[in-house]
């Protein structure tokens, strides 16, 4: 129950769809999601093959709680090996197509080869068919593939892609769904772009049904109330994740020009006050509205217009139509990170990475390390073809179109920082871990923060734990390896469930488990669920370690380590990320390679390192 029992494998090198029944140990084991999935690829994927080879799966999958009425129960999840960094990578999303998926009567799909020409997956509920995407959707943008395959299919169906920017193999791309919701991190785009599948197309009208359907009927309900109750959850609402700039650009935990400050002087200019003013004396302000994803009560996204006279629409794209607009990483890493304070250049750039599926964390970050290169003279106009300074909105918006397209300058920061920086000498201006650039919080300021980045499987991520309370009041970094690591599992089962992190404005994993019970076959209990939590964690660790990554990997760029923060609450810090390691790897039973005990392996049930 809750579970079609069925998953889609598709062989894009010889072209054939066929179906098998889902694999029920794992799904008892490792949940859903991003820990079901983990485990297909854990025993499909080899760990050292090219991620961009026809050799990688790329695995769509949904939760056992996606397509059920259950608040936020849209989500699915992309699993591969990461295009960015090398390692797992899961990149999960919102809007309508993983229940539409799921509607269909597919569980997952699992891609694997690449397709001689370009492809697109068409799903009419249970009928699979691989269709040219050649003179078609392929070369244009993930807004205009998606309106083409509605155009042609129907617009009851919902679609997941890729832009030009996962056809050019940007190390960042991602892959988008229902126009600007994002599975965003680590590169899956670039996976997809490199089989040549461009998008999946999807008619789903089956319902999904529930083991106990009174009972899971009163649990939703009751969560429903759970979140209109919730303090956090009104933010959300109202304000979206951007809340976050008011309270990290106070805290001086806001990551600012490459990390050369944690306070960016101007960052109530893009902050959700700056969204909700109106510019001048008789001018609409930015954000025009709120929306949410399927089943949701939140509404976190935000819709928001760009001034029609901004020099963003004199040339080149514009962007007329209210669109997706800032969230709280994109506007730190497309505005505080390269010190851009112009709101509507911000939206731009965000606007393109949305259209041209692409990781705006990733993007922004990126260029911050080529501003710090330019400023320094390690690379010159020549080179970038336009002058690039921090705080330019021009560079700012030239780039973002140059990178998605992978043209002029822009194919140089499509290879990531970490790429950028080594190839110019200077690898320590890469503000990335394993490769994966930084989201919004500073590790000199928010001490668990820069533990959750070092030990995150798939890079830096904010995301994978939830230290955020604990380093808002205290930088002591003791405290935080035990936080670090309960959250860390906490969030692997709740990635795995098939419902947004964002419930957690209201729920708690006892609450969830409910849900489960009364949802799936199986006594579900939050140890259940946190024993899951800490098998998945172990699983992706142990696909990473035959992958190549080892104890040395968990770490920070030199400047989080040695540069003390030069203002904020937390002024004349570093992260103090050796001792917090040590005590976390003890935490996790790992040994001092961070390599997982037996007794560990045993108890989770998983298999014995082979090395
Ligand atoms: S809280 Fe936001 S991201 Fe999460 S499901 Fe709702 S609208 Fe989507």
């Amino acid at each position: 129950m809750s579970w079609q029992g069925k998953i889609l494998r598709v062989d894009l090198t010889s072209r054939t769809c066929v179906a098998e029944p889902l694999n029920k140990d794992w799904r008892d084991a490792c949940i859903g999601l991003r820990g079901l999935a983990s485990r297909y690829l854990f025993a499909e994927c080899d760990p050292r093959a090219d991620p961009l080879s026809p050799d990688v799966p790329l695995i769509f999958a949904t939760g056992p709680l996606t397509g059920t009425s259950a608040a936020t129960g849209g989500r699915y999840a992309v699993i591969t090996k990461g295009a960015l960094t090398g390692a797992i990578a899961c990149s999960n999303s919102g809007g309508y197509f993983g229940a539409a998926l799921k509607f269909a009567g597919w569980d997952m799909i699992i891609f694997t080869g690449r397709a001689e020409s370009p492809v697109y997956l068409w799903l009419d509920n249970d009928r699979a068919e691989l269709r040219p995407a050649e003179d078609f959707i392929w070369g244009k943008s993930f807004w205009e593939a998606e309106e083409a395959l509605k155009e042609r299919h129907g617009h009851d169906v919902k679609v997941a892609g890729i832009g030009r920017a996962g056809e050019n193999r940007v190390r960042f791309a991602a892959i988008m769904n229902d126009r600007d919701r994002a599975a965003g991190r680590s590169g899956v785009g670039a996976v997809m772009g490199a089989k040549a599948l461009k998008a999946i197309a999807v008619r789903g009208q089956r319902g999904v049904s529930v083991k106990d359907p009174a009972r899971f009927a009163e649990v939703v309900m009751e969560g429903h109330a759970l979140l209109a109750a919730s303090a956090s959850r009104h933010s959300l609402t109202t304000y979206g994740t951007i809340a976050m700039m008011s309270k990290t650009g106070a805290f001086g935990a806001l990551p600012t020009r490459n990390c050369r400050d944690v306070t960016f002087e101007k960052y109530e200019d893009i902050s959700e006050q700056a969204m909700r003013t109106p510019p001048a004396p008789g001018r609409r302000p930015n954000l025009v509205t709120n929306k949410a994803c399927f089943a949701c009560t939140i509404g976190c996204g935000r819709v928001a217009r760009i001034q029609p006279d901004h020099f963003t629409a004199r040339k080149g794209k514009r962007y007329t139509l209210p669109q997706g607009g800032l969230e709280y990483e994109s506007a730190y890493a497309l505005g505080a990170m390269v010190g851009v304070a112009d709101l509507d250049a911000c939206t731009y750039a965000n606007m393109v990475c949305n259209e041209e599926g692409m990781d705006p964390i990733s993007f922004g970050v990126t260029l911050a390390a080529a501003m710090e290169l330019y400023e320094l003279g390690v690379i010159s106009e020549s080179e970038t073809g336009m002058p690039l300074p921090f705080g330019s909105p021009q560079a700012l918006v030239e780039m973002v179109a140059q990178t998605a397209r992978a043209e002029g300058f822009g194919a140089e920061l499509a290879k990531g920082s970490r790429r950028l920086c080594a190839q110019h000498g200077r690898p320590e201006l890469s503000m990335s871990v394993k490769g994966q650039e930084f989201p919004g919080y500073d590790p000199r300021a928010m001490q668990g923060m820069g533990l959750a980045y070092a030990t995150s499987p798939r890079g830096a991520c904010h995301l994978r734990a939830d230290p955020y309370q604990s380093d808002f009041t205290t930088a002591d970094p003791a405290v935080k390896p035990p936080i670090v690591k309960d959250t860390q599992d906490e969030n692997a089962a709740i990635d795995s469930l098939g419902i947004c992190a964002f419930t957690t404005a209201g729920w708690d994993l006892d609450f969830m488990a409910r849900l489960m019970d009364a949802a799936c076959e199986g006594n579900w209990t939050k140890e259940r669920l946190l024993k899951a939590g800490e098998r998945i964690w172990t699983l992706e660790r142990l696909f990473n370690l035959a992958a190549g990554f080892a104890g040395r990997d968990d770490t920070l760029p030199p400047r989080s380590l040695n540069e003390p923060a030069p203002s904020g609450v937390n002024r004349g810090e570093v992260c103090h990320l050796q001792a917090m390691l040590e005590a976390y790897y003890r935490l996790r039973q790992w040994d001092d390679q961070g390599r997982p005990e037996p007794a560990l392996l045993e108890r989770l049930g998983l298999p014995a390192l082979t090395e």
